[in-house]
């Protein structure tokens, strides 16, 4: 994150042209976003194509999401600054990298352990302390931390499992893709007193959550 940083006017352009022009204007989440440095969440031979505007591998079948995708569901969190949050899915890291400079807390479970290692290190290069990662089937949340104020599911799901459903306090929001296998919608569940209101924001398409209450191989 240093003045030198040759991926910094990418960065800023990544934020211009992709971010803000696509009706993104909350500036914490522009200014985080041009601040971490997306090229170290990206594969060595990826780092030139880290600011371009689509997901990109990192290993083991995942992806990290698009730079535009990864604005529009933190901006979908409505953070304050002060939330504790669950991320299912913490793939490279790079989502939980800007959830943390916007929150109090992020606790993120990762089903695969090398992608959780990696994404280990790059949090703590970057002095990223407000991060828990834990390995494990987050497709029913992480009970240790519960309640949270917002949960973010970054796999795609067949629907969101009870237990996750409890895991978030009540006028909590959970952001999450929802619906077929290579096919959903991405939505935000307010959890009211009574049940959940349900928001449908745009058709994605994300990697399968798989697990117990995801997708069975
Ligand atoms: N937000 C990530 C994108 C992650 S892709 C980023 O910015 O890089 C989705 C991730 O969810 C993958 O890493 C995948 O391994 C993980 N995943 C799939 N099923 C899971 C489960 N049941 N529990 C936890 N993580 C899961």
């Amino acid at each position: 994150m240093t003045k030198d940083d040759p991926h910094r006017k990418k960065r800023i352009a990544m934020v211009e042209n992709q971010i803000s022009s696509r009706g993104i204007t909350d500036e914490r989440i522009l200014n985080v976003m041009r601040q971490i440095p997306r090229h170290l969440f990206v594969q060595d031979d990826d780092q030139d194509d880290a600011y371009t505007d689509h997901p990109l591998p990192i290993g083991n079948n995942q992806t990290i999401s698009q730079p535009y995708i990864v604005a529009l569901m933190t901006s979908l969190m409505d953070l304050s600054g002060s939330e504790k949050i669950l991320e299912i899915g913490t793939g490279s890291g790079y989502q939980t990298a800007v959830l943390s400079r916007l929150a109090r807390e992020v606790y993120s479970v990762e089903l695969i352990k090398t992608l959780s290692e990696r994404a280990a290190g790059r949090l703590d290069l970057l002095g990223l302390e407000n991060v828990r990662l834990h390995v494990g089937d987050g497709s029913s949340g992480w009970e240790k931390y519960q309640p949270y104020d917002r949960i973010m599911i970054t796999a795609a799901t067949p629907d969101i499992s009870k237990n996750v459903l409890e895991q978030v306090r009540v006028n909590g929001k959970i952001v999450a893709p929802i619906g077929e296998r290579w096919n959903q919608t991405l939505e935000v569940w307010e959890r009211k007193e009574d049940g959940f209101v349900k928001e449908k924001i745009l058709p994605v398409v994300f990697v399968p959550l798989k697990g117990r209450f995801g997708w069975q191989d």
